[in-house]
């Protein structure tokens, strides 16, 4: 059983970080862990994460969708929890996948507000619309977790069609234009060389594109962590968020900088090499290259280039015609535009994550598959 719980809690560490770009919706840890209706166990659970990160690709209908959570200190040495969930947690802490805070305050709102992105929280923040108007005033931007047949389901304080995600807030936008260094020695948020020259290299990859929003303080960037003032240190390098969708269903996200290529294919070798083979029939698998395309950046251009031995093609604006697909033989490659489509295989392809509005998956894959009647036997054995 603590064999399956660690399985579990290694699955959720891959759907928690604090990067501004894949991340979908801000949620509290501490606030979360106690939905104790979600499951009937103990009084706190991180299990209870899983489960809503569940609830949110439901409603994405999406693959392997990340949150943002925000974590209350005390919540490390919280006796409620095992230890074996303090341990995870402080693991996560330290490798910065989540922002643990001394005092949380209005910082989940601050998040979601500066990143355009809801809040999965069952507070209503009633006193907090004069700031954030959009918690009483925008559709499906404040999502209550609370309990439903197959799982958690995510319910709106604002009925109404949920708007097209707009992104980042003006503000957000200014903000995460730049790096940021915190003056902590080894701050994880805002740390390093912020991925220039120097960065460490394990810690770009678990972190692609890096650093969360700073909090905004008398209209200063200050480290969530360590409450100091973050020097700018430069312009942020620029990023291109591509999904991959086989059999129009949206699979995952992955960031592409400039200064890491990113090889998608069956079974690249890199770290940081996007798999595919898990999701792949056999024709597909034949087909498919272990590393088949590349893409980088090139200046403000991402640029696709075939690696594989079949080769791949290109569908301009997303294009159904099979007459304008472009071949894209071993070796080429092209400057992708606006809404174009790379296919490595009919069906698989990748683009920018923009290109579509939903995952197009009824029923994904849940977080919680390595234990899916571990809630019960927790219920059973009291
Ligand atoms: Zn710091």
């Amino acid at each position: 059983m603590r064999f399956e719980i660690s399985k579990v809690l290694d699955a959720i560490e891959g759907r928690v970080s604090t990067d501004p770009e894949l991340v979908r919706a801000v949620l509290d840890l501490a606030e979360v862990a106690r939905y104790v209706d979600l499951d009937g166990g103990r009084p706190a659970s991180t299990l209870r994460l899983g489960m809503v990160i569940d609830a949110l690709g439901r409603q994405l209908e999406e693959d392997n969708v990340a949150v943002y959570a925000v974590v209350h200190r005390a919540l490390l040495s919280d006796a409620d929890l095992t230890s074996n969930e303090r341990m995870v947690l402080r693991r996560w802490a330290d490798d910065g996948l989540v922002e643990v805070l001394n005092n949380p305050g209005d910082r989940v709102l601050e998040v979601a507000d500066l990143l355009g992105l809801p809040v999965l929280s069952r507070a209503r923040y009633d006193g907090m619309a004069g700031r954030f108007p959009w918690v009483t005033g925008q559709p499906g931007r404040l999502l209550a977790p609370l309990p439903g047949a197959g799982g958690p389901v995510l319910v709106p304080r604002v009925k109404g069609n949920a708007p097209a995600p707009t992104g980042p807030s003006p503000s957000g936008r200014k903000l995460l234009a730049r790096t940021w260094r915190c003056k902590e020695p080894g701050c994880v948020l805002f740390g390093g060389s912020g991925g220039g020259a120097f960065a460490d290299l394990a810690e770009i990859d678990r972190k692609p594109s890096g650093q969360p929003p700073p909090r905004l303080r008398a209209g200063q960037p200050i480290c969530p962590r360590h409450e100091q003032r973050l020097t700018d240190a430069g312009p942020r390098p620029a990023t291109e968020v591509l999904s991959v969708r086989i059999g129009g269903m949206v699979r995952r996200r992955f960031v592409v900088t400039a200064e890491r290529p990113v090889l998608v294919g069956r079974a690249p070798e890199e770290a940081n090499g996007i798999r595919l083979g898990q999701w792949l029939n056999d024709e597909a698998r034949r087909w498919i290259s272990r590393s088949h395309v590349r893409f980088e950046l090139r200046g403000a251009d991402l640029v696709a280039q075939d690696v594989s031995t079949n080769g791949s093609g290109v569908r301009p604006g997303g294009s159904l015609e099979e007459s304008e697909r472009i071949g894209l033989a071993r070796q080429q490659s092209r400057v992708m535009r606006p809404g174009d489509i790379v296919e490595l295989y009919p069906g698989v392809q990748v683009g920018r994550a923009s290109t579509w509005v939903s995952g197009g998956m009824t029923n994904p894959t849940s977080v919680m598959a390595e234990a899916p009647t571990m809630a019960m036997r927790v219920v059973d054995r009291g």
